[in-house]
């Protein structure tokens, strides 16, 4: 029953090459300890921390910088006994979801946020950087200049309104797996849309909104943070697949994010070892092993879907 799959997000991009080879390592790194007996709680989050080291994902060192050109990432982990952790609005911490583990091992809390979070993350040991890539910094540029010419910003439409007001001169990835022992661990780990407001935290920093586990299963959502919020999609997500298993749970989700016009995407695993993925958006990526067997998928915002199978 053992099982990873892990997730680069949903969106409108077209996941190329590097994208593809980023999310086979992550499926790997996070097989490789599922296959020695390791727990689902290590394999995701060595799955996640191969992707927060690779600049094409939107979440560690690769985040888009926000309205302020500063990174600030959240991400959040969860286990089927209900134990979780996340961190909201970090700027130093090398690996988000390291921070979020940690938060949910060592200390009586949920979630840390801002500097608080980022001097935990210290105190713990675990390594600062400078997470804003070359390829990000060229997004961001690029979106500050839309805003300036007074366009309108993706998932932002709020944003142009607010601009004056600030001195504006100054894509994510997750995971769930199910060990040999049947336990489920999910995490979510993200630099949020480009632009976003200092200081705002998304869907991935909250628990049942872009990661939820229980007895019942895990899942691991992407997409428009705010109204997954609202929804509170992961959750959502995971109580259908108690209601009506993995596949048909999550389309019940999807449709109803259909319904709603969210931009979402989830992957999942239920407790008997079924996954299950989708998304509304133009594209979404996923890979996954199980018995040593890697699938991936990937689908373009031009409706191409590239499905390939082999050796994890
Ligand atoms: N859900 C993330 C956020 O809103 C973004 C994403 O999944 O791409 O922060």
């Amino acid at each position: 029953m053992a099982a990873i799959i892990v997730h680069g997000g949903a969106g409108a991009y077209d996941p190329g090459e590097e994208h593809e080879r980023g999310l086979k390592d992550a499926a790997n790194a996070g097989w490789a300890i599922i296959e020695s007996g390791g727990s689902a709680l290590d394999a995701i989050e060595a799955a996640i921390v191969v992707m927060e080291d690779f600049p094409i994902f939107q979440s560690g060192y690769g985040s888009s910088p926000n309205l302020a050109g500063e990174i600030e990432t959240d991400a959040s982990v969860m286990l089927d006994d209900l134990s979780c952790g996340a961190v909201g609005a970090l700027k130093a911490a090398a690996n988000p979801i390291k921070a979020a583990r940690l938060v949910m091992e060592r200390t009586d809390h949920v979630l840390l946020v801002g500097e608080g979070a980022d001097d935990f993350a210290r105190r713990m040991g675990l390594e600062s950087r400078d997470l804003a890539s070359e390829a990000r910094k060229e997004l961001y540029e690029k979106a500050l200049a839309k805003l300036r010419a007074g366009e309108d910003v993706k998932f932002l439409p709020r944003l142009k309104d607010l601009a004056a007001d600030f001195d504006i001169d100054t894509g994510t990835v997750g995971a769930v797996a199910i060990d040999d022992e049947g336990h489920v661990a999910a995490g979510t780990s993200t630099g949020g849309p480009v632009l976003q407001l200092p200081g705002r935290l998304g869907d991935v920093a909250v628990i049942g909104a872009g990661t939820y586990a229980n007895a019942n299963g895990g899942v691991s959502a992407t997409g428009h943070g705010e109204p997954i919020m609202k929804h509170v999609l992961a959750k959502a997500a995971v109580d259908a697949i108690a209601n009506v298993g993995a596949r048909e749970g999550i389309e019940t989700v999807l449709e109803y994010a259909r319904i709603n016009e969210i931009r979402f995407g989830l992957v999942a695993i239920e407790e008997n070892g079924a996954i299950a993925r989708g998304f509304t958006t133009e594209a979404m990526s996923w890979a996954s092993v199980r018995d040593g067997e890697l699938e991936t998928f990937l689908s373009t915002g031009d409706g191409v879907r590239r499905k390939k199978k082999g050796k994890a």
